[in-house]
């Protein structure tokens, strides 16, 4: 910041402070209805009432999530009819650029959530014709990667409290009505402390006394967070000397990564501060540019390339 100042760009620079690019897609990602919403949009549906059809969602939850993604740019509303005045709302770029995210959402329910594990309808990679599960790529160098060979440090606009989504929460008020199509991945994202403790959890921060410290949350609700995280297997508990209880990763929680390199490369892209990123992944001696590859034939993935078969498809 202070750097910024002396180069004499402040008229041009935001605030110091105020919701960076995670908080930012968290807020928008951080709804089930929105990305449910995001999933009907990406199979074709547009209209109100199509919608409706394809979620159980009442009318005022759905006028607002349609509200809300078309103000955060992933829609953009059409009038195809005059009198009475008839909508319809279609996938802007930055709405299509959600499809690796909602992949590797799929996928990790699909793996690993005691709910839909195994249920989901299959995907198929019509380039090799494979049943597939996407891979995580850095595309700078093409190597499969998992969350150990990552490195990952703030940027300008890092730093917690400029990370931590500002409305996720409030928004929530009507999501459990929903019986959930995702509802492990809410478990972290649609809660904005949730989602905070888990990015600690990834940046190495194990201690109950260095989350309290470094999130600065309140005990209670840290409390509650790291409960639900252990209930859901994302995190487990050892239990040290004089009873000190450290929290890491499970290999289900390990699997989340791909969700979370995704969702912030996405968020990097659409909702970049003009001071930096918030946050640098390093992937050996250079950036880690996540892909999603087929792990059949290992090319990269692309949204019209995959197919959802769904149960009668495979039945045939
Ligand atoms: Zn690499
Ligand atoms: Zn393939």
């Amino acid at each position: 910041m202070q750097q910024s100042a002396d180069r004499g760009v402040v008229s041009a620079s935001p605030p110091d402070t105020g919701p960076n690019s995670i908080a930012r897609g968290l807020g928008v990602l951080g709804d089930e209805w929105c990305l449910q919403l995001l999933r009907a949009a990406h199979t074709g549906a547009t209209r109100f009432g199509r919608f409706q059809e394809l979620l159980p969602i009442s009318a005022a939850s759905l006028a607002a999530r349609l509200a809300l993604l078309a103000d955060e740019g992933l829609l953009i509303r059409r009038v195809y009819q005059q009198n009475p005045i008839r909508a319809e709302y279609l996938l802007t770029p930055q709405g299509r650029g959600t499809w690796p995210i909602l992949l590797a959402i799929w996928d990790w329910e699909d793996r690993w959530a005691d709910h839909v594990r195994g249920e989901l309808p299959v995907r198929r990679h019509t380039v090799c014709g494979a049943s597939f599960h996407p891979e995580l790529v850095c595309g700078t160098c093409g190597v499969a990667t998992v969350r150990t060979d990552v490195r990952a440090a703030w940027g300008p606009t890092g730093g917690w409290s400029r990370s931590v989504p500002e409305t996720a929460t409030r928004r929530r008020t009507n999501a459990s009505r929903s019986a959930g199509e995702f509802p492990e991945t809410m478990a972290v994202f649609g809660n904005r402390w949730s989602a905070v403790v888990m990015g600690a959890v990834f940046q190495g921060i194990s201690r109950y006394t260095d989350f309290e410290s470094t999130l600065k949350i309140p005990s209670n609700i840290l409390s509650e967070r790291l409960r639900i995280l252990l209930d859901y297997g994302l995190l487990r508990v050892d239990v040290a000397e004089q009873g000190r209880r450290d929290y890491h990763l499970t290999e289900k929680g390990q699997a989340f990564f791909p969700i979370i390199a995704t969702t912030l490369s996405w968020a990097e892209r659409w909702y970049a501060l003009p001071e930096g990123p918030a946050m640098s992944w390093r992937h050996d001696d250079h950036a880690l540019a996540p892909r999603l590859d087929c792990d059949q034939c290992h090319q990269p993935l692309q949204a019209a390339q995959i197919e959802i078969l769904r149960p009668d498809d495979q039945n045939v």
